[in-house]
């Protein structure tokens, strides 16, 4: 899968072979069910495989079957999205959610523990705390403050260490951009495995996107994507994806096949499109974010920041970010005077940035998360780390960086 061109270079072509396609530039959508076998001794040779019943042979690669199991617009991305991440596999689902609850399923079951950092994003929070929960799964959480020892210590304290299964950490976390220490994660994994019991490490990605860091160079077993965000990176998709080595992710692989929640050929196609544009996109988000945010630090209204490119040297956060991360993405939170009217009174007279959740997107999105996102929260737990009423999320675009201030600056200016 390594190779010296970089990734951006490959996302044109990588993966398809136009002449199994009339020459076709561009993959063209696969939208069929099921792939005509050749000879009935083809068809079984492709189901020994798809089933596991024998090893793949040198050179042989997955016949195609049937969409639930794969397909070429889905196999196409996969391949190219395993570029960025320096990953050997990957599944792309229908969701985001999809993809971690998939994860979660399929890495624990009834009885075993569960450790997550919080705040998590509302849906993966809803599912550890009501889904998993209902079934028996023990879960523990913990804050990105919290120094290894203590973390530790919240494991033995649940009386299941025995049973640990998986951590489950979001850094850059949604919406405070708090970060997490991959590698602690991993040490604790460690700690608590043994020859037959693994405790993986699965990070969800999703708010620094696939560009500027790698979670699987840096002790996760497993990264996962919304695909919704950065990845499809227009707002006119659902979509998520899980990395990780051959064997972890054929675990995960299977499980989709049997729960059916693969991503369709035409939103692959989309996906694959998207990717065409990934950097190019980032680095002007990036760009545009570094401008927005040097702008709100100096305005008297804002409070508090909270973006990558504000950390203070001295800071835990900061030596985690440099070790983790080679650029402070596109997502800036940031608290303003006046508490929740004062933030309503900002967000409806925004113009050209809209009034959305999801991020990641070509337009800027902004919204309140104390109401919005993160209103599933309880109020101790917002209150802990830091989802006031006057935090306002903002998602940078591409649009022009001096439009996005002076649209900033008129909301303020008439609040
Ligand atoms: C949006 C999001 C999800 C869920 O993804 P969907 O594609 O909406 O299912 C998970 N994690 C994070 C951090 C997200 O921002």
């Amino acid at each position: 899968m390594s190779t010296a061109i970089h990734p951006e270079s490959l996302m044109m072509s990588y993966g398809y072979k136009p002449e199994l396609s009339e020459g076709a530039v561009k993959p063209p959508i696969f939208q069929t069910s099921t792939f005509a076998f050749k000879t009935a001794e083809e068809g079984k040779a492709f189901f020994e495989v798809a089933y596991g019943l024998r090893e793949k042979a040198q050179n042989e690669e997955l016949g195609l079957i049937y969409s639930r199991i794969n397909n070429p617009n889905l196999q196409i991305l996969e391949e190219r999205l395993c570029l960025w991440d320096k990953a050997e596999q990957c599944a792309v689902f229908e969701s985001g959610m999809s993809a971690i609850s998939t994860v979660m399923l399929e890495f624990l079951k009834p009885g075993d523990l569960l450790l997550y950092s919080l705040p998590t994003y509302g849906g993966t929070d809803h599912f550890i705390n009501y889904f998993l929960k209902s079934i028996g799964v023990e879960c523990v959480g913990f804050r990105a403050n919290q120094t290894k020892e203590e973390i530790i210590e919240l494991v033995e304290q649940s009386g299941k260490s025995d049973r640990l299964s998986l951590i489950y950490i979001e850094t850059p976390a949604n919406p405070t951009n708090d970060l997490i220490d991959i590698r602690m994660c991993h040490e604790i994994g460690a700690r608590y495995s043994s020859g037959e019991r693994q405790v993986y490490t699965a990070v969800d990605n999703t708010y620094m996107g696939p560009l500027w860091s790698s979670p699987l160079q840096h002790g996760a077993d497993l990264v996962i994507y919304s695909a919704t965000k950065y990845i499809g990176g227009h707002s006119d998709l659902i979509a998520g994806a899980v990395l990780g080595n051959g064997e972890i992710m054929q675990r995960v692989k299977t499980l989709r096949t049997f729960l059916g929640n693969m991503a369709s050929p035409h939103t692959c196609w989309l996906l694959l499109r998207s990717l065409e544009t990934l950097k190019v996109r980032m680095e002007q988000q990036a760009r545009s974010a570094q401008e927005v945010a040097k702008f709100l630090e100096a305005h008297p209204k804002v409070t508090q920041m909270h973006y990558l490119g504000s950390l203070k040297p001295s800071s835990k956060s900061y030596d985690i970010y440099t070790r983790q991360y080679s650029s402070p993405g596109a997502m800036i939170s940031f608290e303003i005077e006046g508490n929740q009217p004062g933030a309503f009174r900002f967000l409806n007279k925004l113009k050209l940035i809209k009034l959305a959740v999801s991020l990641g997107s070509t337009e800027s999105l902004v919204q309140h998360p104390a109401s919005m996102t993160h209103v599933g929260l309880t109020q101790e737990l917002r209150d802990r780390i830091g989802i006031t009423e006057g935090l306002i999320r903002l998602s940078i675009g591409v649009e022009n960086h001096e439009d996005i201030i002076a649209d900033i600056k008129q909301a303020f200016a008439s609040n």
